[in-house]
């Protein structure tokens, strides 16, 4: 098991004059892992997150870093705010400077980098976040999606251990917070630690590896999302819902339905299981292929020869670099989000797609289809799409 990264013991914090936020935490973090912090309007999200990085200090209780309790003096929080990065729920209070380059390079001139990598840091951070050429625009212009993905820049640009993301989709369209969602998974198979927080059961459900629900500032439960989600009282104490995959699983389980023990957490999941449960599961067709592209490793005249020799082809683009990749290259996206279940979805009926991917996530969609394969003894063919 992975080492703690960060710790809470029972934590505390009043605002002066108010209310207790914050009433006796302890939790903690384990490098790798991506954890939700859930809880209604009000609950202490956003007083606990900005613990984080020593912007509130507890009034009682500990928090630490890497094994190390917080310091508070300058030096030691300018070393925390470097490896615990913070985005902000408004984009607006963390965008300062008049330009796009100006305000993803603030905190490494403050580093004390010098002027060249600074220059590299801020466009590797850029084109991470799928912003290359934004460089001279001001952010004012930008639109809710593009300047939640400044912040999360002008963070990247630290190279942090440990992101914090208050609300990340509050202000932003279906797609938007899709987008965010993706980059976020992105940024976790680059080796980040991701806490957020939500009050957006329907998004922490699927994405995070632990659920922590909050209620006037103390835990009200911790676990894995199928069992912090799972109890419909104690979820609506929590002034939250279940997750709708969750309830249809229970429904169809009070129905005496024969259903595995693994609780769906996609749609992908539940088709499956439904099929199942149907006894529908043995599939007499054959399955389509996965063909996957790495789109840093394959040039537009390649892929286009490929793509122009095949019809009917569902195609996904997964990840900032492939979306970028298929908007120039005008190649029509099926899929920008879930994109190895939809097409997944899409080889249990027979039908073949292309997932657009770039670097580490080619293994991620082998790794996934692999694990899917055997877990429902269906194996779907992956053909990895290469050229110069
Ligand atoms: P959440 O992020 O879950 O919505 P918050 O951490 O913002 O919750 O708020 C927790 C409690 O602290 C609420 O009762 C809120 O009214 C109070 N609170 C938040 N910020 C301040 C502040 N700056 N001054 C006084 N009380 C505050």
């Amino acid at each position: 098991m992975s080492r703690i990264i960060l710790e809470a013991r029972d934590v505390r914090y009043r605002y002066p004059g108010g209310v207790h936020a914050i009433r006796g935490i302890s939790f903690h973090v384990r490098r790798g892992e991506k954890v939700a912090l859930v809880g209604p309007n009000g609950a202490g999200k956003s007083t606990l997150l900005l613990m984080f990085n020593g912007m509130l200090r507890p009034d009682a209780g500990t928090l630490l870093f890497d094994n190390q309790p917080l310091r508070y003096d300058a030096a030691s929080l300018r070393e925390l705010r470097r490896r615990v990065g913070f985005v902000f729920q408004h984009p607006d209070r963390q965008i300062i400077a008049p330009t796009v380059y100006q305000d993803v390079a603030f905190g490494p001139v403050n580093l004390g980098f010098g002027t060249d990598r600074v220059r590299q840091v801020v466009r590797d951070a850029l084109r991470n976040v799928g912003l290359a050429g934004f460089e001279r625009r001001p952010p004012h212009q930008l639109s809710a999606g593009e300047k939640k993905r400044v912040a999360i820049a002008g963070v990247l640009a630290m190279d942090p251990d440990l992101l914090v993301l208050d609300e990340p989709t509050s202000s932003l369209d279906p797609a938007g917070s899709e987008d965010t969602m993706e980059l976020l998974e992105e940024l976790h198979q680059a080796g980040k630690t991701i806490i957020i927080s939500t009050h957006d059961v329907e998004l922490a459900y699927p994405w995070a590896d632990r659920a922590i629900l909050l209620r006037q500032g103390e835990i009200l439960q911790e676990d894995i999302p199928e069992v912090a989600f799972g109890d419909p009282d104690l979820v609506r104490r929590a002034r939250l819902s279940v997750p709708v995959l969750l309830e249809l699983y229970q429904e169809l389980a009070r129905r005496g339905l024969p259903l595995p023990e693994k609780r769906p957490k996609t749609a992908l999941d539940m088709i499956h299981l439904i099929d199942q449960a149907f006894s529908r599961g043995a599939r007499t067709g054959t399955c389509g292929t996965i063909h996957v592209c790495d789109v840093d490793s394959t040039g537009p005249e390649a892929l286009s020869r490929w793509l122009s020799s095949r019809d009917g082809l569902w195609i996904g683009a997964m990840g900032t670099r492939a979306k970028q990749r298929a908007a120039e290259e005008q190649i029509a996206v099926d899929f920008t989000y879930g994109v190895i279940d939809k097409c997944l979805l899409r080889a249990l009926g027979g039908e073949s797609s292309l997932i657009l991917t770039a670097g580490g996530m080619v293994q991620r969609v082998e790794v996934r289809v692999s694990a899917f394969a055997e877990e429902w003894g269906t194996p779907i063919p992956v053909e990895e799409v290469k050229g110069p």
